[in-house]
């Protein structure tokens, strides 16, 4: 009879969960499995947050397993509850709010954190360091106040924090100990290169600096090095090493070095407890990039599947710095040593620095800095310690090996099936030569849908293309912007084929249209949620589980898994009346803060989600939406009902444009502005649609944002009565509508459509009206969702906490 064991995962991160997914593959239904995360989050890309931190990718776009992944394959999962202790003689685990969960195996997967340097001053405020989600956001709140920031550190995450933020607009200096950049990776002069390269994207850089104090009073104000100079900074970012999580194994009797010790199959010294990834220590060695530990992570589930294996011996690591606009790839040795060789080019003026580091005429190490383009070549030849003999001026200048008298194919053919090409997410050139042959995949796109190759930091691109053409040849194609990687097909090939199909539920545009993920992903179903929706209002019945958490639950998840209530305030006037109720509500349910948002509403922060609907009934008020992609806001000033400077009655257009959109579905949250005169006091010139009074009329502003990207509207018209500004103010909305992509802000869809593109579109009088009625049509047939939650039994019950999983929180 089959029976099926325990299996307790601590940690929800990148190395953990990937062994999880394996076991699951390996061994369904095996284990009922139940995870326990510090972070509030599902597990999420964390190399991605450099991205997320330069505006690259949204915080959406980086998690990896929804919470429904987790329902799918009937994990438990217990999000920002810490385990404090294993107790290996009961076999449980026990979390610090003193939840208990019994296990027949148990696996340690709790990460790094980054160290912050014992110096003074280094727990001020606005001091912290690059590890998670929150750091991120600190980083990112803190970049709309302060101006001056100091990474300490300049490797590879020192660098890319520091980019991050000179995105975020702030005047960025990275601190380093020691002479040049990235010293763990690059020689001196590519170093030296990177440098230039960085100082000219506005970079500034003090090396040889050692830090001796932080100061400032409850913030920090700036850093006091060793030599007795000083520099000014109000946010100070620590990048300069990781630690691994080790108190939980240290409490638990589980031997710790730097690391928690583990054997060859990820064993502690603990009967049936493991641990993997960056908390751990093989071999002496702890890794901090994810090649390794996913390589190590499929050891784990094998072990516990049952499945034989040699275990795991080791890793080669090599590394790129995810820095747009700059190419660095270092892999192994990059020092010369007595017993090695080494061949250089440096070509100062085109910016291109390459180095090989041969021993015994093998390849020990490679550095790349201008053209990274043979990086994950080089690294196949330094992993598999091949003779380069004869070969090596070929590798250094990247000679076409046809050229040298080896064909392309030659290469690809020599190359091992199991030599791994994404380092990253650990897939072989045998994977992707079956997704190509076997699964018919034709394009870089395909693979990386199928086999997640080139899916995070895209260093083996170039590898996986050589790959497609060798195994495809002329049926390769070139790849195209799919909405995500379960489809190739793009955004407007999918509208194409729901009207024409009349496709009329999620599940059947992705069987229909040939989904290579059944269930889809976290990217797609929300959208083709919004896409069918828009295309469809009577039609189609929203389905709540495509929905982000925020939206389920109609109200913005914190990151203590609390949530906040914004309740609908038109045009920001309110009354004596309102604001009694909301502070009668706020002292009910004992709500820790109420603050004012920047669009003139007031927040409820801290509000559990069992007591949402009883507020919501007690306020008696509409929903805010502040949660939703949708109409957020309509920011007013007094305009000439107070205000001496005021030509019209800006209080009274923002109330009626927000009455006339609240709960309108849009592709990304929409805020508008209604400002009474051209001072613009509503800040009109930065939002969605900005309407500023002249004299005798409105401008109409659109395609501004006052968030990470700063974008000043463009005036898309004037017009003269209160009447036009809502038909133009309607026909706009609703061609944004039906021509972004989901989760694409008006700003980024004006610049990439042009404004030129809009005007024509809403010239015509006939055009705006049709598009006027079809807005009207899908605004008349929506409700308000609080009310519909307190009026329905079956609804509110989502919130009432589940006796089983009273603690999990989402
Ligand atoms: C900004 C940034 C950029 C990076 N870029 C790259 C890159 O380009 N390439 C690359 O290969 N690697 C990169 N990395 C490193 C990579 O993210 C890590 O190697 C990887 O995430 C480690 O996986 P892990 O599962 O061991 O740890 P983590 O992903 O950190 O997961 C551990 C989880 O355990 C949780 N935890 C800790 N203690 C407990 C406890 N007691 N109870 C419950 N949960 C607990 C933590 O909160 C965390 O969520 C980057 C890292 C950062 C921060
Ligand atoms: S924008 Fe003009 S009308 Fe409105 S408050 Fe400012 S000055 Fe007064």
């Amino acid at each position: 009879m089959k029976t099926t064991k325990k299996l307790v995962m601590i940690g929800n991160g990148m190395a953990g969960v990937r062994a999880i997914e394996h076991l699951i593959k390996l061994a369904p239904d095996s284990y009922e499995i139940t995870i326990f995360g510090a972070e509030p989050h599902p597990n999420y890309n964390r190399i991605m947050l450099s991205t997320v931190l330069a505006g690259g990718s949204s915080m959406d776009e980086i998690i990896i397993n929804d919470l429904q992944w987790y329902e799918d394959n009937r994990i438990r999962l217990y999000t920002g509850e810490p385990v404090v202790k294993i107790d290996s003689a009961n076999r449980k685990v026990i979390s610090r709010s003193g939840i208990e969960a019994e296990y027949d195996k148990v696996i340690i997967a709790t990460g790094s954190k980054a160290f912050i340097l014992p110096i003074p001053g280094a727990d001020k405020e606005g001091v912290i360091g690059f590890r998670d989600i929150a750091d991120c956001e600190t980083m990112m709140d803190a970049s709309k106040t302060y101006r001056k920031a100091a990474v300490i550190g300049g490797g590879l995450l020192g660098l890319e924090a520091a980019r991050g933020l000179l995105n975020l607009g702030m005047d960025v200096t990275v601190i380093h100990i020691n002479g040049h950049l990235m010293d763990r990776q690059l020689d001196e002069p590519s170093g030296r290169m990177l440098q230039r390269e960085l100082e000219a994207q506005g970079m500034k850089f003090l090396l040889k600096k050692q830090t001796l104090e932080i100061t400032g009073k409850k913030r920090a104000q700036g850093l006091k090095f060793a030599d007795g100079t000083s520099l000014e900074a109000d946010l100070v970012v620590m990048a300069v090493g990781i630690r691994p999580n080790v108190e939980v194994a240290g409490a638990s009797g589980i031997d710790v070095n730097r690391g928690i010790v583990v054997s060859d199959w990820m064993e502690t010294n603990v009967p049936d407890v493991y641990a993997v990834g960056e908390c751990v220590e093989h071999r002496g060695i702890g890794y901090g990039l994810v090649a390794p530990l996913y390589e190590q992570g499929a050891v784990l589930a094998k072990r516990l599947a049952g499945i034989e294996t040699d275990g795991y011996t080791g890793s080669v690591t090599s590394t790129k710095l995810k820095v747009s606009g700059v190419d660095v790839f270092s892999a192994g040795e990059f020092k010369d040593s007595p017993d090695s060789r080494s061949l250089k080019i440096q070509d100062e003026v085109g910016g291109v620095y390459k180095k090989l580091v041969i021993r015994d005429n093998k390849l020990a190490g490679a550095v790349l800095f201008g053209d990274t383009a043979d990086g994950a070549s080089l690294f196949s030849l330094i992993k598999s310690g091949e003779s380069i003999a004869g070969r090596e001026k070929e590798l250094l200048l990247g000679i076409p090996s046809e050229l040298m008298g080896q064909s392309k194919g030659a290469k690809f053919e020599s190359m091992p099936d199991d030599e791994i090409v994404c380092g990253c997410n650990g897939v072989s050139k045998a994977a992707i030569g079956e997704a190509i042959t076997a699964k018919g995949c034709t394009s870089v796109a395909d693979i990386k849908a199928c086999t997640k190759a080139s899916a995070s930091c895209g260093g083996c691109k170039p590898l996986v293309e050589g790959l497609l053409h060798f195994y495809a040849g002329d049926a390769a194609t070139e790849s195209k912007e799919g909405i995500c990687g379960c489809t190739s097909l793009s955004r407007e090939e999918v509208i194409d084929e729901i009207k024409r199909m009349r496709l009329m539920t999620v599940k059947e545009v992705m069987n229909v249209l040939e989904w290579r993920e059944s269930e889809g992903c976290s990217k797609c179903r929300p959208a083709l949620n919004y896409y069918l929706g828009m295309l469809w209002p009577e039609e189609y019945v929203d389905e709540k589980e495509s929905r982000i958490t925020n939206e389920r639950y109609h109200a913005n998840i914190q990151k203590d898994g609390t949530y906040s209530v914004v309740p609908r305030i038109y045009g920001g006037v309110t009354s004596p009346a309102d604001l009694k109720k909301i502070a009668t509500v706020a002292e009910k349910y004992n709500v820790p803060l109420v603050k004012f948002t920047g669009g003139q509403r007031i927040d409820l922060l801290g509000v559990k989600k069992e007591d949402l609907p009883g507020m919501w009934e007690d306020l008696d008020m509409p929903s805010g939406h502040a949660y939703g992609k949708t109409l957020r806001t309509v920011k007013t000033c007094v305009g000439n009902t107070f205000c001496r400077f005021g030509t019209q009655d800006a209080m009274g257009m923002g109330i009626k444009l927000e009455k006339a959109f609240e709960r309108l579905n849009t592709p990304a949250k929409v805020k508008l502005a209604v400002s009474g005169c051209p001072r613009n006091c509503a800040e009109a010139t930065i939002k969605d649609f900005g309407v500023v009074a002249i004299d005798g009329g409105w401008e109409l502003h659109v395609g501004g944002n006052g968030g990470i990207h700063v974008r000043a509207t463009d005036l898309l018209c004037t017009v003269k009565t209160d009447d036009e500004v809502i038909e133009w103010a309607s026909a706009y909305l609703q061609y944004y509508r039906e021509n972004a992509r989901w989760n694409e802000r008006t700003s980024n869809w004006i610049e990439r459509v042009g404004l030129d593109s809009v005007k024509e579109a809403l010239a015509k009088k006939e055009d705006r009206e049709a598009l006027v009625e079809r807005i009207e049509k899908t605004l008349s047939l929506t409700t308000d969702p609080w009310k519909e939650i307190i009026e329905n039994r079956e609804l509110r019950k989502n919130f009432e906490p589940l006796a089983d999983v009273q603690t999990v929180k989402q």
